[in-house]
């Protein structure tokens, strides 16, 4: 389905020079980044003040994308956050639609009066938008950043910088057009951003070849050791304790992909990675076809997100949170055979 109020709305927004805070949901990933970070030019270019806040910090292995320095991460600069949301004219928030991915920026966003536009792919937005691009067959926000930009009439626009963002989302949210969301319109806006000068070998070694050898030497620990497969339920999952990511000097970002991994064993259509932090539990469900694990986070582990990729939080134990996992599968085994059967 796809809601898209007419770009009679966006002009309207954006009629007269505002400031603008644009915000990606917590733990941005390349997408939620990327994203940000195009619409954030792309207004500039439109004669626009803009201001990226996150609210937590990126992986490392998305510097690259913040040249500037110029995002602000409330986790560590609260005030000037805080500051950028308070003096908005207009919110725009990217790759999420629930208040509750903000952290410490949902009460100040909650109580602000600036006007609001949404642009995500995510099922069930349940912000109140004057300007919303939603469409949950998309496969990536960045997408319909550029759907937004064609859109308006304004491709011109799309400099070499703008189409780098928008790849990197869109190679990091399709697995590098992997998933079945690589539409042929996919293919399509990718040649768009090449002849906008993209060079797409670029951005494909600053995200996927930049480990640190930690990074490396942490995935060879966790798939040698803590890789649990139930051929029962066609599931596979890692577990790791605080003790154990901090062994192996754990930075964020590090478990990114690691889900993957479990969910490329033949025969596998459901998998999922627990790690412990601070917060809880934290979890990353994958699966393939008509395997709901949106459904899952949703209704075990206090999160969401897409039917084949989604997440949550658990507040317990590493132990409780995998315990309530395997005790789910049983009620998926008529979808996970057939699955199996899809799968290959
Ligand atoms: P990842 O496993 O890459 O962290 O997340 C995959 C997808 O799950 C994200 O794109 C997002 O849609 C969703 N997701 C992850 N964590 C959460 C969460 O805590 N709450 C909600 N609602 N969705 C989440
Ligand atoms: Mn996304």
């Amino acid at each position: 389905m796809q809601l898209m109020h007419s770009f009679d709305d966006f002009h309207q927004l954006f009629s007269s020079p505002q400031r603008v805070a644009v915000i990606p949901h917590l733990s941005p990933d390349a997408d939620a980044l990327g994203s940000s970070l195009a619409l954030s030019h792309f207004l500039r270019k439109k004669g626009h003040q803009t201001t990226v806040v996150s609210p937590t910090a990126y992986p490392a292995f998305l510097a690259w994308m913040d040249e500037e320095q110029a995002i602000v991460i409330a986790d560590k600069e609260a005030q000037k956050a805080l500051e950028a949301v308070n003096e908005a004219d207009v919110l725009v928030f990217v790759d999420f639609s629930s208040y509750n991915r903000l952290k410490s920026l949902e009460a100040p966003v909650r109580k602000s009066k600036a006007k609001r536009m949404v642009i995500d792919h995510h099922l069930n937005p349940d912000i109140e938008a004057d300007f919303q691009v939603w469409d949950v067959k998309a496969s990536a926000t960045a997408q319909l950043v550029y759907d937004l930009i064609e859109g308006i009439g304004d491709k011109a626009l799309v400099d070499n910088q703008i189409a780098q963002y928008i790849y990197a989302g869109i190679i990091t949210d399709t697995s590098s057009f992997k998933h079945p969301s690589t539409t042929k319109r996919v293919h399509l806006i990718t040649a768009d951003l090449m002849e906008a000068g993209l060079d797409t070998n670029l951005v494909q070694r600053r995200i996927y070849d930049t480990n640190s050898e930690a990074r490396l030497r942490f995935l060879g620990f966790a798939l040698q050791n803590k890789l649990t497969v139930v051929p029962d339920h066609y599931a596979a999952y890692f577990a790791l304790s605080i003790d154990e990511l901090e062994k192996h000097s754990y930075q964020p970002g590090d478990t990114e992909g690691l889900v993957n991994y479990a969910l490329s064993i033949k025969d596998i259509v459901i998998a999922a990675m627990f790690s412990e932090s601070e917060d809880g539990i934290k979890i990353s469900f994958r699966s393939v076809g008509d395997l709901p694990v949106n459904e899952i986070a949703e209704k075990y582990f206090n999160g969401g997100g897409h039917k084949n990729a989604s997440g949550g939080i658990y507040h317990g134990s590493l132990e409780e949170a995998t315990q309530l996992f395997l005790s789910i599968l049983p009620q998926y085994d008529h979808t996970i055979l057939e699955q199996v059967q899809i799968k290959c």
